[in-house]
């Protein structure tokens, strides 16, 4: 079995004066015909990054909605997360050169992976690149499997696609953020465009007094009477860090006692990262006014909630760019951003709202003094932003839209399960159990067998997420 990742119970009805009602309700009706339905979402870390943010909502929100969620990541050493990683830089245009040997290292992690995966789902979402040859490998079983693609593979190194595309070729379904991103001749027929969401209850988002905010940034050493600009971002090059302490050093000529706050996460999957921390590092230099943090010195979700909500503009350089979570984090707390216009960040700030999109360090260095001038047209920016993000980048929309295509793909199939189902397969991970094989529980009249001890103990917990629930 994969590892498993743990994500606690939420409800959509929590949403409600939240998000807006109408799609709450339909987020409801769209899940019924889905409910019994059993859906894996699989990728490669639990934390760090837009994606393990992602499915920390979403995968408990589909479970109060009926449906069976489990969040599996798949196991890979340094290696296998550095080859990795040059194939994430590959399919976002970068040239990168992937060798007999590293492509080696993928298939036999795609190898070992796809033997742990032993479960059966009605769906399979794989997220990204990482986990992307296990279907070929482990075959679709009875499953429909969804190649959910979060990085911008608009233009993709011609070498790196080559050995991609035949394990995306196998898909029933995939979902890329925006059209542009669907790569030329893409293998896949059935092709969703459906962009990310944020949370707005998560602790990285949730309302936070004002006066909490600014205890928590003086405590890790930020002036809240001085103005703050800050990037919150995994420490990648794509997300320019040194680009954005350039135009922070243009607006500190306009403004002397601007802070600069670099926020980055070093995700698992992420091997570059320590990297690009020691070259920011270098580049700050001793000035006072120049902050970085990580998570590892236990900046998390209320500290990044904090400089999202009381920074004057939060900066989001990138370079290249899947969607950009951060931006949606930040308009949603009325903050304004100065962003790079690229990816999806366009999508989250059209028209206009929500911030200045700039192209050049130049260009960030003058929009960032622009709002700080002007602090009542930074204000109006970052509020129709946010009402921009609430109709269309909370969770419950992506939800909406996953779910159409689940009802699409799964047309005719019972997830209602027969009686039979649980007689002879582990109602947990819907393994067939043979013979007497496994180990059995008794709940009523029925008699349930597992394939472990395991199983059994989660179903023990919570039988009526696993039984017919109509
Ligand atoms: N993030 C964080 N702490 C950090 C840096 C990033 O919690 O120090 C979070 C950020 O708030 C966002 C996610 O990681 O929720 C990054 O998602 P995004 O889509 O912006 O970029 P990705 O990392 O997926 O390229």
């Amino acid at each position: 079995m994969l590892d498993f990742v743990d994500v606690g119970r939420r409800t959509l009805e929590s949403y409600r004066g939240v998000a807006p009602d109408p799609l709450l309700d339909a987020v409801r009706s769209a899940a019924e015909p889905l409910r019994g339905a059993r859906v894996l979402h699989l990728n490669a870390t639990p934390y760090g990054g837009g994606v393990s943010e992602l499915l920390r909502s979403e995968v408990p929100l589909l479970d109060d909605l009926g449906i069976v969620a489990d969040w599996h990541i798949i196991r890979g050493d340094e290696r296998f997360f550095q080859v990795t990683k040059a194939i994430h830089n590959g399919l976002q245009g970068a040239a990168v050169e992937l060798g007999a040997e590293q492509r080696s290292v993928y298939l036999s992690n795609a190898r070992t992976n796809a033997a742990a995966f032993t479960e059966e789902y009605d769906f399979v979402f794989v997220h990204d690149p990482q986990p992307a040859a296990i279907l070929g490998i482990r075959g679709r079983g009875s499953s429909q499997w969804i190649w959910r693609c979060h990085i911008d593979t608009s233009a993709p190194s011609p070498e790196v696609w080559e050995f991609v595309r035949p394990f995306v070729a196998e898909y029933d379904a995939a979902i890329f953020t925006m059209e542009e991103f669907v790569p030329p001749g893409f293998p896949v027929k059935r092709v969703e465009i459906i962009p990310p969401a944020i949370d707005p209850l998560s602790p990285k988002n949730l309302r936070l007094p004002e006066t909490v905010a600014a205890q928590v940034l003086e405590w890790i050493g930020i002036r809240v009477d001085r103005p703050l600009v800050t990037q919150v971002s995994r420490f990648d090059p794509w997300k320019d860090p040194l680009g954005v302490i350039a135009a922070y050093r243009l607006a500190r000529r306009e403004i002397p006692n601007l802070q600069l706050a670099l926020v980055g996460s070093l995700a698992l999957d992420d091997p570059e990262g320590w990297d690009v921390y020691r070259r920011i590092r270098a580049e700050a230099g001793d000035d006072p006014l120049i902050h970085v943090f990580t998570n590892v010195v236990g900046v998390g979700n209320i500290e990044v909630n904090a400089f999202q909500r009381l920074s004057d503009v939060t900066v989001q350089k990138s370079l290249r760019e899947g969607f950009g979570l951060v931006v949606s984090e930040s308009l949603w707390k009325g903050t304004p951003v100065v962003a790079g216009r690229v990816g999806g960040i366009p999508l989250q700030m059209a028209d206009g709202v929500g911030g200045i999109l700039v192209d050049t360090v130049e260009e960030c260095g003058a929009a960032i003094v622009a709002l700080l001038e002007d602090p009542q047209r930074a204000a109006s920016l970052g509020e129709r932003g946010r009402d921009r993000v609430r109709e269309h980048f909370l969770v419950p929309r992506l939800l909406l839209n996953e779910l159409a295509l689940l009802r699409e793909l799964g047309a005719g199939r019972p997830f209602v399960r027969a009686e039979g189902w649980s007689r002879d397969r582990d109602p947990v991970c819907g393994m067939v159990i043979e013979g007497g094989a496994g180990v059995s529980w008794t709940l009523g009249e029925a008699r349930h067998r597992f394939c472990s001890e395991r199983c059994r103990a989660l179903f023990s917990e919570d039988p009526a997420r696993y039984l017919i629930r109509r």
